[in-house]
């Protein structure tokens, strides 16, 4: 018997086959006024798309002309005062932001930040959520978990999101923070190889930054051998969101491709994988181009994997969500992790409750390959790594308050998620302001745990 799948054996809110084939085309870029002129050749160049990248607010008049809503910009301004990212994107996603729409554009919503969509810092936002430089031997490598590392190669990318984990470190001084760039240079990064050489339980290692496509082919080449040789080292994952906001850096930068190519060549000769990390969010990100960047590298026989964030109007939608895995899996990019948002600073309109992917969780599996579904994932504050979304040990929904556990990593430590307070009952946002109230929230949701767990200090819960 022949089975037929059909729109209607799917259920309704997943409703795409087949619109996840389909990829957008053609030359998008000359609906921008300053860009109707520009060929395909020179769009499809990455370095025109490096030099041409929006930074301020003049160069988006310059280029938008006619197209430019004034509010929108002054609104924009007003947001450049308080965020604690730069600006930089890329003409490629600059491009495929809907002009007509923008206050509503997901891909707006996540790079362009606007003061009448901020919202006041929750009170337990942290610069450095994770704790990375708190788990750090060495600076700009952090060793959490046993057998990985995480490897801060370099400071800057290519594009910035305005939700960055690492809004600390990334991008440079903006009005409101200071901020030092480091840049690459092998010498500097000697001290972290020593450490990975003489602690020999680290098996893998993420090279990360920001974004190492714009690491020189040099380095990429003697980062990737100078692990590879190192006997403990089983695997590599290079870090890029090129491929999402850049793919032309995949298609045109020949050296740096190369370079990538000959490091997975020899890591594959030797039994070690070496894959690409990369950071697609939306289906709005993925063009034609992103699936020829995709195919290029899966023609070579790498392993690409995407880890995403989970944000308010970019991707907290069934239909959203479902047409972005199953145009990932498409294009051969593994859908690994949907992340909530780290609790940092100036992305509070971004945040969703943790319930809301503990549901987006549920829809998405079994809609497609088991393999191809992300694990949804709670990256710990205060340093309690990455935990399953459903994973928590108590939930107070009414106070958005979880309680979490870390038995790998931290097996003393109690870890807390916020649920961002705009969502709460206007009762519950009250009491968030006292901070005796905020206390006893924080108690009543960690009694139901293990309150021989000690939460971390910063929270204020040890006398
Ligand atoms: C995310 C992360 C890793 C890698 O974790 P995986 O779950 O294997 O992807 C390693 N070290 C640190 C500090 C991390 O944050």
């Amino acid at each position: 018997m022949k089975l037929e799948i059909s729109k209607e054996t799917i259920p309704a809110h997943l409703c795409h086959y087949p619109d996840h084939r389909a990829f957008k085309d053609g030359d998008f870029w000359k609906e921008i006024p300053g860009w109707s002129s520009v060929s395909a050749e020179e769009f499809g160049n990455y370095m025109w798309q490096l030099k041409n990248s929006i930074t301020s607010l003049d160069k988006m008049r310059d280029v938008l002309k006619h197209r430019a809503k004034e509010h929108l910009l002054e609104d924009f301004q007003k947001a450049l005062e308080i965020v604690p990212m730069n600006i930089r994107i890329t003409p490629y996603i600059f491009s495929l932001i809907d002009w007509d729409n923008p206050v509503e554009d997901p891909l707006r919503r996540e790079f362009m930040p606007i003061a009448s969509q901020l919202l006041e810092n929750h009170p337990f936002i942290l610069k450095d959520s994770l704790y990375e430089d708190v788990d750090s031997p060495v600076q700009y490598l952090t060793h959490r978990y046993p057998d990985k590392v995480l490897f801060l190669t370099l400071s800057v990318c290519p594009h910035y999101c305005s939700y960055c984990t690492r809004s600390r470190l990334i991008g440079g001084s903006t009005l409101s923070r200071e901020k030092q760039v480091y840049s690459p240079g092998i010498t500097k990064y000697e001290e972290i190889f020593e450490y990975i050489r003489t602690h020999d339980q680290i098996e893998d290692v993420v090279i990360s930054g920001g974004d190492t496509s714009l690491l020189k082919p040099e380095l990429i080449r003697t980062i990737g051998k100078t692990l590879l040789d190192i006997n403990h080292i089983r695997r590599i994952r290079y870090a890029t969101k090129s491929l999402a906001v850049f793919p032309m850096k995949v298609l045109s930068d020949d050296e740096w491709f190369k370079a990538l190519i000959e490091v997975n060549e020899i890591g594959r000769k030797r039994g070690k994988h070496v894959c690409i990390h990369t950071h697609f969010s939306s289906p709005r990100e993925i063009s034609l181009w992103s699936r020829k960047a995709a195919d290029r590298l899966f023609q070579e026989g790498l392993t690409v994997r995407n880890q995403t964030v989970f944000q308010s109007g970019v991707n907290n939608d069934i239909n959203v969500m479902g047409l972005f895995i199953k145009q990932l899996s498409h294009m051969n990019v593994h859908p690994y992790y949907v992340f909530i948002l780290d609790m940092v600073p100036g992305i509070e309109h971004l945040r969703t409750t943790l319930r809301d992917a503990v549901e987006m969780e549920k829809a998405m599996r079994g809609y497609t390959a088991g393999f191809n579904i992300p694990t949804f994932t709670c990256d710990l504050p205060t340093g309690g790594g990455k935990r399953h979304i459903a994973s928590y040990d108590y939930y107070n929904e009414e106070t958005g308050v979880s309680v979490w556990r870390s038995p790998s990593v931290k097996p003393e430590k109690a870890f807390f998620y916020f649920d961002p307070l705009h969502r709460l009952d206007p009762k519950i946002q009250k009491r968030w302001k006292s901070t005796r109230e905020r206390r006893s929230m924080l108690k009543e949701a960690l009694s139901h745990v293990a309150p021989d767990l000690k939460p971390d200090p910063v929270y204020g819960l040890t006398n």
